[in-house]
């Protein structure tokens, strides 16, 4: 009989947090290093406000240094990557944050570039895209690496061992550069056969029902119905979209509908309480990587 699992990404990421929080402690008895994340965020948009203000709360919680910078939305691209380069230098700071989107003047390409590959803790410089893709060691995304780790666990408890996963087939909805792609490159490292859908995909629906694993990172809401899934598929839902309901109040969804997809699947993340808490909990152990270099 097919078991209808949730998998709590929030209980995940406080565990994870507080093992952090235990690495943190011990990298300052023994060599006497905090690690310190900073984060610039350029402008003021309301959504990105709220995620830079609970990344320095959850910075500080675990024992490392929060540094923000807030520049105005005015500031030219130079002043941005003044501030970069005095941070590259700087020996207290360990990870380099810039909070997207960046106004519209600005080249995200650039300004991501930019940050020393040593302190791109959120895994977008296109070194650190390059090292993933190759096998070499470097900084993964933070959102990937959240959805790897919890998969990991899953699969883990199933059949433990070094690849729990190796020859799964999973389908990934959506290609973007700090989702999708890295997703692939994670999971063909599991040793799992990858297919990637997107936007211009013929018969998406037949190719998701391939998936024992399904990662949804889409951007649309409930787009993942349960006849699109096969029994017993394993479901991590990325999206974070906001509705409006009948009633003028608004709610967070994901790409998946949840309710029938719960009833299909053997395990599945829910929105919220998924794959979100496990994103900054993953930008702080990329932190706490970079200071124990
Ligand atoms: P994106 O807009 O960069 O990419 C979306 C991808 O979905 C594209 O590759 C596109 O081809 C594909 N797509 C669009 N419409 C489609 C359709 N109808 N069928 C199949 N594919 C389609 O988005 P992103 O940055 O990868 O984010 C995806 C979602 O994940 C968004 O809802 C975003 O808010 C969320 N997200 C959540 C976290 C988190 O921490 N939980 C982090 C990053 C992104």
């Amino acid at each position: 009989m097919t078991q209808h699992q949730i998998i709590d990404g929030k209980a995940f990421a406080e565990n994870l947090r507080g093992d952090i929080a235990k690495r943190v402690a011990a990298l300052k008895t023994a060599k006497n290093i905090i690690p310190g994340l900073a984060v610039i965020l350029v402008g003021r948009n309301p959504a990105s406000e709220v995620y830079v203000k609970n990344k320095a709360k959850q910075t500080k919680e675990v024992g490392m240094n929060s540094y923000e910078f807030h520049m105005q939305d005015t500031a030219t691209e130079a002043e941005l990557l003044a501030k970069i380069d005095e941070l590259n230098k700087d020996t207290n700071v360990h990870g380099i944050l810039v909070q997207l989107p960046l106004p519209k003047h600005m080249h995200e390409t650039a300004v991501i570039n930019a940050i020393s590959p040593d302190k791109d803790v959120d895994g977008f410089h296109v070194i650190s895209a390059g090292r993933l893709a190759t096998g070499h060691t470097g900084f993964v995304p933070c959102t990937p690496l959240g959805c790897m780790m919890m998969l990991r666990d899953h699969f883990n408890k199933a059949s433990p061992g070094a690849k729990p996963l190796a020859g799964l087939h999973a389908v990934i909805i959506g290609r973007s550069n700090i989702v999708g792609k890295p997703m692939a490159q994670l999971l063909l490292k599991e040793d799992c056969t990858v297919t990637v859908v997107h936007s211009k995909t013929k018969d998406i629906e037949q190719l998701v029902q391939m998936g024992d694993i399904v990662i949804a990172a889409v951007g649309q809401p409930e787009l993942v119905k349960h006849n699109w899934l096969k029994k017993g598929a394993v479901v991590i839902d990325v999206g974070i979209n906001r509705i409006a309901l009948p009633d003028g109040k608004t709610k967070l969804v994901g790409d998946v509908a949840f309710h029938e997809c719960f009833q299909v699947a053997s395990a599945i993340t829910p929105v919220p309480g998924g794959v979100g808490p496990m994103t900054i909990a993953c930008l702080l152990e990329n932190t706490l990587q970079s200071a124990s270099k």
